[in-house]
């Protein structure tokens, strides 16, 4: 749902601008020094950008779905780092408070995480729980007015910056599986938060993930999300549905931009004469990849309309997370081989590209999750 077209119109036109003077011109940077510039930071601050998906009654920019996508398809033209650094406080990082929190807790935490004051992670994974995500054992035991937690998380984005975590941490032994399972928001500084060193990645460096540990970890009963025990996992999944939709935007977003360099490139360099543009094989590589981001744009739009309808989109979602992350992997490995030798080498975008996109299969669930939860709901209707 677009509310007012010439509002949105100039919040696109601002973020194109920011991210053509502004990101792109900083990724080498960025990838070199592994850390975003505080300048960049604050200049996000600034936009609003930390607030998307946040309603105005918080600070927040309130975008629908729809409207939302059509700013991720625009910032993920640059290096996938610099979404990252907004994208837990919009996404997973304020999503649990935002759907189930009490009034107390949207009222604590929202402003500032719209305001990108601070930053918000999301803490499910664990050393031995990453697509099983109901097996997690990080433990949250009741003492008086706090809970005591225990267990490591993993691979958590946003942790060396956060300011508060969502934690699903499990309040029932006796339940193995979903239903055992509560969400907290814990403060960094609680006494027992420990953050790990930061993962050494594959790509999309400048976005940091590390472990957090809970070793005794006390926190105020008043931060268990919603005030309810053994929803938590539900309130994870309600959080992935959104996020999976999200970075299906990035996905098709990050793919224009590669395609883009790769037609720029394609035209330019000349062999054989004339430029490899145009060759048929190379032709096809550029029309395949430009009808597949097509494919996923359409896609997102239509499962971000619906969701902006009220409809249950958690099926629509895996479609797009699983085609567009798919299809963004398609779209790097033809975009490097377009390049040729340079798409091999650091001096060309693509090369990083190619390394941050890998991500996109695998986390908010991986290509083979997204494909369970689309078949598990197509046997339970027809049966
Ligand atoms: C950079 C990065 C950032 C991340 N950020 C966060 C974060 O902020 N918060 C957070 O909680 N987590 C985060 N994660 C974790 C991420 O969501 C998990 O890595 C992901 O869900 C997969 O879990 P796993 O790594 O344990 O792989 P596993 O679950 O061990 O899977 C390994 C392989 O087995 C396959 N597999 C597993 N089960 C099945 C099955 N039933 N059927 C078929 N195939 C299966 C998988 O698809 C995969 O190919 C992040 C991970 C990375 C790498």
């Amino acid at each position: 749902m677009i509310r007012d077209r010439e509002t949105l119109n100039v919040l696109l036109a601002t973020v194109r601008r920011f991210v053509d003077e502004r990101l792109v011109p900083h990724e080498q940077q960025v990838a070199d020094t592994d850390a975003i510039p505080q300048a960049i930071v604050d200049e996000m601050r600034e936009l609003g950008l930390f607030g998307l998906a946040l309603p105005e009654a918080y600070g927040g920019l309130g975008l629908t779905m729809e409207e939302e996508v059509l700013v991720a398809f625009e910032l993920a033209r640059a290096s996938p780092a610099f979404r990252s650094t907004i994208g837990t406080n919009n996404g997973i990082g304020s999503q649990g408070i935002l759907i189930d929190g009490t009034p107390e807790q949207k009222q604590r935490w929202l402003p500032r995480l719209a305001s990108g004051e601070i930053v918000g992670a999301f803490a499910l994974t664990e050393p031995g729980s990453g697509s099983d995500a109901a097996s997690l054992t990080t433990s949250a035991r009741r003492d008086g007015d706090h809970y005591v937690l225990n267990g490591t998380k993993r691979f958590i984005t946003n942790a060396p910056e956060a300011g508060i975590f969502t934690v699903m941490a499990r309040t029932d032994a006796a339940i193995a599986g979903a239903g055992g399972i509560s969400a907290f928001i814990v403060e960094r500084g609680s006494p027992g938060l420990s953050v790990g060193r930061i993962d050494r990645k594959m790509g999309q460096r400048g976005s940091h993930t590390a472990d957090v540990h809970f070793d005794d970890c006390r926190v105020p009963a008043a931060n268990l999300i919603g005030g309810r025990e053994g929803v938590g996992f539900r309130t994870a999944m309600k959080v992935l549905d959104r996020g999976r939709l999200h970075i299906s935007a990035i996905c098709t977003g990050t793919a224009q931009r590669m395609l883009d360099d790769a037609l720029r490139y394609a035209v330019d360099r000349r062999q054989f004469g004339q430029p490899i543009a145009e060759f048929q094989l190379v032709q096809a590589m550029l029309a395949d990849s430009r009808t597949e981001i097509y494919a996923a744009r359409s896609m997102v739009l239509d499962a971000a309309r619906r969701r902006d309808d009220g409809d249950d989109i958690t099926v629509e979602a895996s479609c797009c997370k699983l085609f567009a992350s798919e299809m963004c992997g398609r779209v790097a490995d033809r975009c490097v081989q377009i390049h040729g030798g340079a798409g091999y080498v650091s001096d060309h975008a693509i090369e990083r590209f190619y390394r941050d996109v890998r991500l996109f299969r695998i986390y908010e669930g991986t290509s083979q999750i997204q494909q369970l939860v689309i078949a598990r709901a197509m046997i339970r209707s027809a049966s």
